[in-house]
């Protein structure tokens, strides 16, 4: 049977050769679409800050000590730079879902890792038109892999309101304060209950930070904020 496989792989190795979505090289079939070299590369940098997960001062975090934040932890694969970033544009733009099951299996990993129990798991919601436009929800795509191989239940909890504004020419300031209000739950029954909740990259953290906070508002005990990757400079 090994065999068997071993030969089907390399027969679509030569019809459809695959090339790593971190660094472009040759990788077979049986790799997932990513390279030892740039798998061994996905990593957090040592000790980051257990909230954010941003770089720390020291025993303190710059971030979190100047800033209400809402998640218990924050679970990144890594730093949004080098192969990583380039892993994730596959996924994002060119729809590569052989490397998004591979990412959503290390981040399955990290959750069962960093917080297991949970009862549910989300993903931060995008409003209907911005969906519409794009044809799916990256974050919830994910969201439903990894919860697929946690075997944790995939659950709709937020919505964005309707006639929300971009967010992208904002500063950080701006941006934490513009999006509160932004999101609401589309269920009752949270109290008590523990979630993760899903984005694929942390930028500033604006809009996990406010989803975090109205899931709490509707009762749940833990938010976990889970994310493919970090911008390293994070929140300022
Ligand atoms: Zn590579
Ligand atoms: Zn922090």
């Amino acid at each position: 049977m090994m065999l068997l496989k071993k030969i089907a792989y390399h027969t679509l190795d030569l019809l459809f050769p695959y090339i790593c979505a971190g660094c472009g090289v040759p990788v077979s079939y049986a790799s997932q679409g990513i390279c030892a070299n740039c798998m061994e590369s996905i990593a957090e940098p040592d000790d980051p800050c257990p909230v954010c997960s941003g770089p720390m001062n020291g025993s303190s975090c710059p971030i979190c000590s100047s800033r209400m934040t809402y998640m218990d932890r924050t679970i990144a694969l890594g730093e949004y730079a080098g192969a990583l970033k380039k892993i994730i544009s596959s996924v994002k733009f060119g729809n590569n879902t052989r490397v998004a099951g591979c990412l959503a299996e290390l981040a399955a990993v990290k959750a069962m890792q960093f917080a297991s129990g949970v009862d549910y798991i989300t993903a931060v919601p995008m409003n209907k038109k911005k969906k519409w436009r794009r044809g799916f929800n990256q974050s919830e795509l994910l969201a439903r892999k990894i919860a697929a191989r946690a075997g944790i239940r995939y659950r709709d909890l937020l919505r964005e309101k309707p006639g929300s504004g971009s967010q992208k020419i904002l500063s950080v300031r701006e941006r934490y304060i513009n999006i509160i209000g932004r999101y609401e739950p589309v269920c009752g029954g949270l109290h008590g209950k523990s979630v993760i909740i899903v984005d694929d990259v942390f930028t500033t953290g604006s809009t996990i930070n406010e989803c975090s906070r109205v899931l709490r508002e509707a009762g749940c005990s833990r938010v976990f904020a889970l994310v493919l990757a970090r911008v390293p400079s994070g929140i300022r």
